[in-house]
């Protein structure tokens, strides 16, 4: 009797060692999405991104769009570096046939994370994809966390001035989401520490105010890059290349550019929140930009 296929079985939790840290990528769910181009390189030629997918032996049209929030135990404190999507495709009409279900409180569990287990909850960005975790049908799901927004992108949401049309929805989100939660949180900018070994650094472009995080413990150092780079080729290879959902392209792009500049002249591992999972590697100067360079087992030993 022949086997029966069993379908996909892929992992979704990558837990290592960082100096006295342990470091933890969860994987929240994937999207499937059509357009390759123009989601990237909307300034530049379909013919152009087709070409780099080709040369990176992927398909010109379809793309995985994964979702991968940070857990990084301190030792001290268990801080969750954004949420994912949440229950929101299950509250929200609009939000039916974009995100997938989420899926991170179920796999912490697979971890041995329970959700009260959780001391600190940072917030990247205010996009649904990171923030749609922090609440469920109203409740917060960690119930005992507090949580870190940065200043600036907090109040972007919150006073609601200059939201584009295409972010409308993600601002009512916002203020049903994050705004009730102000009273436990803390605001933070670039430099400012969030806990002793983890410190903000400015990423804003891809939203208002987008920051990334350095982590360091033992002399071993990691970034939480959330939404810098966006795709593993086309962001890396051509950062100059738009991202359709960058809320300000060209600051995005800078940032994209600062940011993988320091990663790779420092040589420094990296997480990418929308990346391949485990979404952990590194980057070197390329031609045109940046090679991505997937984690081996340099963080393992
Ligand atoms: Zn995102």
């Amino acid at each position: 009797m022949s086997a029966p296929m069993q379908g996909e079985m892929q992992p979704s939790i990558y837990r290592f060692r960082l100096g006295g840290f342990e470091v933890a990528t969860i994987l929240d769910g994937k999207s499937m999405r059509e357009g390759l181009h123009p989601a990237f390189g909307g300034n530049a030629s379909a013919e152009e991104v087709h070409a780099l997918a080709r040369a990176n032996n992927i398909d010109t049209n379809r793309f995985e769009h994964p979702y991968i929030p940070t857990l990084l135990n301190t030792g001290k404190q268990l801080i969750l570096f954004d949420t994912g999507n949440g229950t929101l495709v299950n509250e929200y009409e609009q939000m039916k046939g974009r995100l997938p279900q989420g899926q991170l409180v179920s796999h912490l569990a697979t971890a041995d994370y329970k959700p009260e287990d959780v001391d600190v909850i940072v917030t990247t960005h205010g996009h649904p994809d990171h923030i749609g975790g922090l609440t469920s049908a109203g409740k917060p799901v960690f119930a005992n966390a507090r949580y870190v927004f940065g200043a600036a992108e907090f109040d972007f949401w919150k006073r609601g001035e200059g939201v584009s049309e295409a972010r409308k929805f993600n601002r009512e989100l916002f203020m049903k989401i994050c705004v009730p939660l102000a009273d436990r949180s803390t605001f933070i900018k670039p430099g400012d520490e969030v806990v002793p070994g983890v410190h903000a650094i400015d990423a804003a472009g891809h939203s208002p105010g987008l920051m990334a995080f350095h982590i360091e413990s033992e002399g071993k150092r990691f970034v939480v890059t959330a939404d810098t780079s966006t795709h593993f080729a086309m962001a890396v290879q051509r950062p100059d290349w738009y991202f359709a959902m960058d809320d300000d392209k060209d600051k995005a792009v800078a940032s994209r550019k600062r940011i993988l500049d320091m990663l790779a002249s420092e040589k420094l591992f990296f997480a990418a929140f929308h990346f391949p999972f485990p979404g952990i590697g590194y980057v070197e100067k390329s031609a045109g930009g940046y090679r991505w360079i997937a984690h081996g087992y340099q963080l393992n030993l």
